[in-house]
């Protein structure tokens, strides 16, 4: 019943990150309860494997607020923060915790310098979401030139480098921030700029800047699989290591005969006699009930098939063809089992999403161990 967390694997994809993108800073993106890998965890690995000149990212001020207690780097609210949350992050600056916001407008750039927050622009070079351009991001030069003093960096995002193999739409997005942030840097040499996330920062060198924004490719898996071709058609050589693992044990073990059926909706009937295993995950433990019927969990290194839908706490699945199997036997539901594996990215394909997500869905209420 277990979320298991690989340390040397964060630190080998740190690593290459730091290989690949130097000079480049690492900002450790840890929104979302760490991608699901579990934030509290995670900070605490991060907190040995990142250096100085490093720092760490999440989206809102909620989350921030759970990690500021043993935040050691600084720490950057990417989703921005309200006028309600000023004086919590003055508090949190004013006693030894840097914590940055995002500003988009330049009433925020206003609020925040008025309450002595530190913060980073927010530039929209073509995502359509947070960010300023256009007449808004003028206001916002005007205002710095008369008061700089706040103002930490600068950033942007892109909005299609891993869904694709042509880059055009990125190098149009590119383009416009250069533009923005040679003019952030005539205003202060000092603020950093930061663009990429893991795709970008992996196969568009002239994303990195001062810092990259990584995420999904610190927990070791691939933005997608466009991204790790085409780093591999630049002929360079970069491993990602799966950080998490996903594990739960047999609760039950129940003898069915053939012809009977498995589950809701009696989506599911067997083909012969058959032994079915029951574990306790279900969609609300963050197995998605699009894999009803579909994927496979690993038992004693054998693939047993999820039989009938997936229920709310609950999954079954077929241990028929698998020898000496007991209840409290475990059942891997990403991860390895001798020379089996079960990949997020498998769980995705037959779920229709992608990996982010299958990682991000694993409930809070799965405890996190942390393996080596
Ligand atoms: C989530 C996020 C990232 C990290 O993206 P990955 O693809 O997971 O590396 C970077 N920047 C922003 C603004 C984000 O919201």
């Amino acid at each position: 019943m277990s979320v298991l967390l690989s340390r040397s694997a964060l630190a080998a994809n740190i690593e290459t990150f730091r290989r690949l993108c130097r000079p480049a800073r690492i900002i450790a993106v840890v929104k979302s309860n760490a991608y699901g890998h579990g934030s509290e965890p995670v900070v605490r690995l991060l907190n040995d494997l990142l250096e100085p000149g490093d720092s760490l990212a999440v989206h809102s001020v909620e989350e921030a607020r759970e990690l500021v207690p043993y935040l050691r780097w600084p720490l950057l609210i990417m989703g921005g923060t309200s006028a309600r949350h000023d004086s919590l992050l003055a508090v949190w600056n004013a006693t030894g915790r840097t914590v940055h916001t995002v500003a988009s407008t330049a009433q925020d750039v206003g609020r925040l310098t008025e309450a002595e927050i530190p913060f980073h622009i927010k530039v929209d070079t073509g995502m359509g979401r947070l960010g300023a351009h256009g007449e808004g991001l003028e206001e916002i030069f005007a205002l710095l030139q008369k008061s700089p003093r706040y103002f930490q960096g600068i950033m942007t995002h892109f909005a299609n480098v891993e869904d694709v193999l042509n880059q055009d739409y990125a190098l149009l997005q590119l383009q416009r921030f250069e533009a923005a942030a040679r003019r952030a840097r005539t205003i202060r040499s000092d603020i950093l700029v930061h663009a990429a996330a893991s795709a970008p920062a992996l196969i568009l060198p002239a994303s990195r800047f001062d810092a990259v924004r990584t995420g999904i490719g610190m927990y070791g898996l691939w933005p997608s699989q466009e991204t790790r071709l085409s780093l591999h058609s630049m002929g360079v050589q970069a491993d990602l290591q799966p950080v998490l693992s996903w594990q739960t044990q047999i609760i039950h073990l129940n003898r069915v005969a053939r012809g009977e059926f498995i589950g809701y909706g009696c989506t599911y009937r067997t083909l012969t006699d058959s032994l079915i295993a029951v574990l306790p995950v279900g969609y609300n433990e963050g197995y998605a009930r699009a894999l009803s019927n579909r994927s496979h969990v690993l038992i004693r290194g054998r693939r047993a098939p999820v039989r009938g839908r997936v229920c709310m706490n609950m999954i079954m699945v077929d241990v028929t063809h698998i020898e000496d199997v007991r209840s409290g036997d475990i059942a891997v539901l990403i991860g390895s089992s001798v020379e089996e594996k079960v990949t997020a990215e498998e769980l995705a394909e037959l779920a229709g999403t992608i990996n982010y997500e299958v990682v991000t869905r694993i409930h809070h209420t799965q405890s996190r161990r942390i393996v080596d």
